[in-house]
């Protein structure tokens, strides 16, 4: 060391500093080769990673997403119109994150993150990588609290647990957003954070699930990650990581949270746009290979987590749209693969009035009874069953003249089991409300009504049981049993309401 001069040393550390000035010009940036239709060819940019985001000159952002030997695929993050050829591009080596906090309870918000309600700036100091692994399974445990949407029907037949991942599955404008927005509704003072998430929509739509949210007092728990209909693919591609990684947030600091993708048909009709764009190759429906990983790698992000971690839980509650009922097509089957079960709604119940349109038969819940509290799996044993043999014996007594007394009295009891699952839209039950309708229904109470009175019934019944038998609500909430007591205080309860109703009636 001491024989090195003054001049060598200077000659080194000029050698590094040019060294140094080199390789920044070299890796970060590039250069715009073509751009069109969202997507564009850049060159240059040899560091990049994939999944990174880059800055144009302008100002937009884009996601590098095709690394090709002398040039990289990017897609834009805006409609880049001010783009030009051989402008330069820089490489951000980030992956694209977004910042999270508590603020974001209440907001509308884009894929960035960013907010469009039009109530300022979002604070947040923290960070998270909108896409990151899913938890593993030694950071999971078993499902076993229940997820209440506030739907008769789902909750009686199909519950959903907490960390569950349930898909909704339907024709259009069939009552699928509806079912979702309701269970938002319903977790009002259940300590669940909501996410939902709208990808490709109306703007109208969306507006108007907002303003019910506001109305429900739900917007304070919940979040809203909005890209319509006309937001460019790169947007609607990144929506529900964006969502994800804001319910993460609240899962990784030990709360519950719901998360609800409406709908993952949009956001692969958005890949496959991009996919095509880049000219990658196309497969069935011309969907990219990758499709199933698409959806996979985010539904796998909703998980119950271990005690070790919180015990947070993230139920994710898919909606796909399918064509006349085709559950056969290759997203709605790759969807059902992944999920945990489908909540199906038919066009033809919808149309015949019964509301939500759920098909119990062919709707599933893989989690079963585990998501649901004693007392009600006490009042709903055989409803299922009933449910199902009822659906066969209407189909088949259409056909026969004179049918025999039981049948008779099994379908008018089906007939009123299924006038109990009717709920109007906005409209949840609460879980000890559900009990008391079931239990009526089931042990065949309501066989001097018509059918016609079963709703009317109904309503009288909740508003008495509410206003004069506190105490029944009262053991179901604390003890979760259906015990003697309860039973003893709902059935004369009923008996009494349904006296009182059939005089008023005539
Ligand atoms: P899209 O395919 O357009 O997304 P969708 O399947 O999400 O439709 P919704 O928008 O939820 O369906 O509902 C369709 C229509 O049915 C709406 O007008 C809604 O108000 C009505 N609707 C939904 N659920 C009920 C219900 N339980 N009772 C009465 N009307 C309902
Ligand atoms: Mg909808």
């Amino acid at each position: 060391m001491e024989n090195l001069g003054a001049d060598e040393i200077n000659n080194i550390i000029r050698q590094r500093i040019e060294l140094y000035k080199i390789e920044v010009k070299v890796t970060d940036t590039g250069t715009v080769l073509r751009v069109g239709d969202g997507i564009a060819r850049v060159c240059g940019l040899h560091q990049v990673m994939a999944g990174e985001l880059v800055e144009f000159e302008e100002g937009t952002l884009g996601i590098a997403l095709n690394l090709e030997s002398n040039s990289v695929g990017v897609v834009l993050m805006g409609d880049g119109l001010m783009i030009q050829e051989g402008s330069s591009v820089k490489a951000t080596g980030k992956i694209a994150q977004i910042p999270v906090s508590k603020a974001y309870l209440g907001r509308v918000v884009n894929a960035l993150a960013k907010p469009i309600d039009g109530r300022g700036e979002i604070s947040a100091s923290k960070y998270r990588l909108i896409e990151s692994p899913a938890p593993g399974i030694i950071d999971r445990r078993s499902i076993y609290e229940p997820l209440q949407t506030g739907l008769i029907a789902i909750d009686s037949m199909i519950p959903i647990g907490r960390g569950q991942r349930e898909l909704i599955i339907g024709d259009r404008q069939t009552g699928k957003t509806a079912v979702a927005t309701d269970t938002i509704l319903n977790q009002k003072g259940q300590n669940v954070t909501c996410v939902y998430v709208a990808i490709g929509q109306r703007a109208s739509s969306v507006a108007q699930a907002v303003i019910t949210f506001r109305e429900w007092g739900a917007m304070e728990y919940t979040i809203v990650v909005a890209e319509m209909a006309n937001s460019p693919a790169a947007l609607q591609y990144l929506a529900p990581y964006t969502g994800a990684a804001l319910a993460e947030y609240f899962m990784y600091s030990g709360q519950h949270t719901s998360i609800i993708y409406d709908d993952p048909s949009k956001h692969a009709q958005a890949y496959r746009q991009m996919s095509l764009l880049l000219r990658r190759p196309p497969g069935r429906e011309a969907y990219p290979g990758d499709v199933f990983y698409l959806q996979s790698r985010l539904l796998e992000r909703a998980a119950k987590l271990s005690s070790r971690l919180g015990g947070g839980s993230m139920t994710a509650l898919p909606i796909i749209e399918t064509q006349s009922g085709d559950v056969s097509a290759y997203i709605p089957t790759n969807v059902i693969s992944i999920t945990d079960g489908q909540i199906f709604l038919s066009a033809d119940l919808f149309n015949a009035g019964i509301r939500p349109a759920i098909n119990v038969g062919i709707s599933v819940s893989r989690v079963g009874s585990a998501a649901q509290i004693i007392a009600m799996k006490q009042v709903t044993g055989k409803l299922k069953l009933e449910l199902a043999q009822f659906g066969e014996l209407e189909t088949f007594a259409r056909f026969a003249s004179d049918l025999d007394k039981t049948t008779r009295n099994l379908l008018a009891k089906g007939r009123r089991l299924r006038e109990l699952l009717k709920q109007p839209q906005s409209d949840p039950l609460a879980v000890e409300e559900q009990i008391a309708i079931i239990y009526a229904g089931a042990n065949g109470y309501l066989a001097p009504l018509e059918v016609v009175q079963v709703q009317g019934f109904i309503a009288k019944l909740r508003k008495y049981l509410k206003r004069n038998k506190p105490r029944f609500q009262e053991i179901i909430s604390s003890t979760e049993t259906f015990t003697e007591e309860a039973e003893a205080l709902l059935k004369e309860a009923i008996q009494e309401q349904i006296e009182l109703f059939l005089q008023e009636q005539t």
